[in-house]
């Protein structure tokens, strides 16, 4: 193993704080102008500690940048055709630009009949299906949070992508799958030749350690190690993870799927966690936000 620490921190917290003060500034001019400000709700279904801690970043970086914020609580018990009346009122309430239905539903709720419910003109997450056809054909649409997240995050780092090798490890469709098709585009910011792996994919590490930017996603704590980086690669960590930790305070820390120790001599860049993607996807709904509120406004 290199034992270069020159490496450099891409702090996803500084570059998501710089997108939110672009945000704000851009909310006080419509202020100004006598304009309401853009409104993103969420809605919430059950107690999930997890999904109340997102929801609350969320409407907290709402309110930080001058939004308008809401969150629409309903039990666990709620049937579907109830959720799907919740959505038809949030899809027609003029005064909402944009919501999110907080993931993941309780057992009784197809999701994907929730998802495509969803207005695409007001689906700030980019998870609507015809959202993600327009990614895929390159139009104009709300790009899936965490992968919008991810491109702002490379592009603001200066990590040039341009006829690179970027490996993706895992498929979802709410990382993986988004991210290699937006890198993979004829655009400035993309036009990486692609390399999209799974829990099939043989002899990983051969593949892995071709990449010159390699996003991992795939939902295993400290997975990925030294031996499968090439010196000087670009790694970005998705994977969040609470570990047992005796030696903390809190008796835990959060890692991601990165052996950041391990692995960081050996790149030019590397995302920490926490503090790398996380908070670009909030940023990422906050721009979508802004986005469709400017749309819907014909601004
Ligand atoms: P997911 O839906 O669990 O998918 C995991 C993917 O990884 C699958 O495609 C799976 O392959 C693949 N995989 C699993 N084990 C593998 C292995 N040993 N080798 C190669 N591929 C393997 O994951 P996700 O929703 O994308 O989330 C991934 C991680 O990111 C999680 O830790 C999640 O908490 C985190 N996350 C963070 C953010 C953020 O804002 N920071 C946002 C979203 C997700 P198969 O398809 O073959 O099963």
């Amino acid at each position: 193993m290199s034992d270069n620490t020159n490496y450099k921190l891409i702090d996803g917290k500084k570059i998501a704080t710089e997108i939110k003060s672009e945000i704000a500034a851009r909310i006080k001019q419509l202020e100004d102008e006598g304009k309401r400000a853009p409104h993103l709700a969420a809605v919430l279904v059950g107690e999930d500690g997890a999904s109340k801690t997102y929801v609350a970043s969320k409407e907290k970086a709402s309110k930080e940048v001058g939004f308008t914020s809401s969150v629409y609580r309903y039990p666990e018990t709620i049937s579907e055709k109830e959720l799907l009346e919740a959505i038809d009122f949030l899809n027609n309430d003029s005064e909402i630009d944009g919501f999110i239905i907080q993931l993941p539903l309780p057992k009784h709720i197809n999701e994907s009949k929730i998802i495509d419910a969803v207005s695409p003109k007001k689906d700030v997450d980019g998870f609507n299906p015809v959202n993600i056809g327009k990614m895929i054909l390159g139009f104009s649409t709300f790009l899936p949070a965490t992968p919008f997240g991810i491109q702002m995050l490379l592009e603001r780092s200066g990590v040039e992508t341009v006829g690179k090798h970027c490996v993706v490890l895992g498929r979802s469709n709410i990382v993986g799958t988004p991210i290699a098709n937006m890198l993979s585009r004829n655009a400035s910011n993309a036009n990486c030749t692609v390399t999209l792996c799974h829990s099939r994919t043989p002899n990983l590490a051969e593949i892995t350690r071709q990449a010159d930017i390699l996003i991992v996603a795939i939902g295993k704590p400290l997975f990925l190690k030294a031996e499968m980086v090439k010196e000087g690669a670009t790694v970005i960590d998705v994977g969040i993870h609470r570990i047992e930790d005796s030696s903390s305070e809190k008796g835990y820390r959060i890692v991601g799927d990165v052996d950041f120790d391990n692995v960081a001599p050996k790149c030019s860049h590397i995302t920490p966690v926490p503090g790398g993607v996380g908070p670009m996807t909030i940023v990422s709904l906050l721009s979508n936000t802004l986005k469709a509120y400017s749309e819907n406004n014909n601004l």
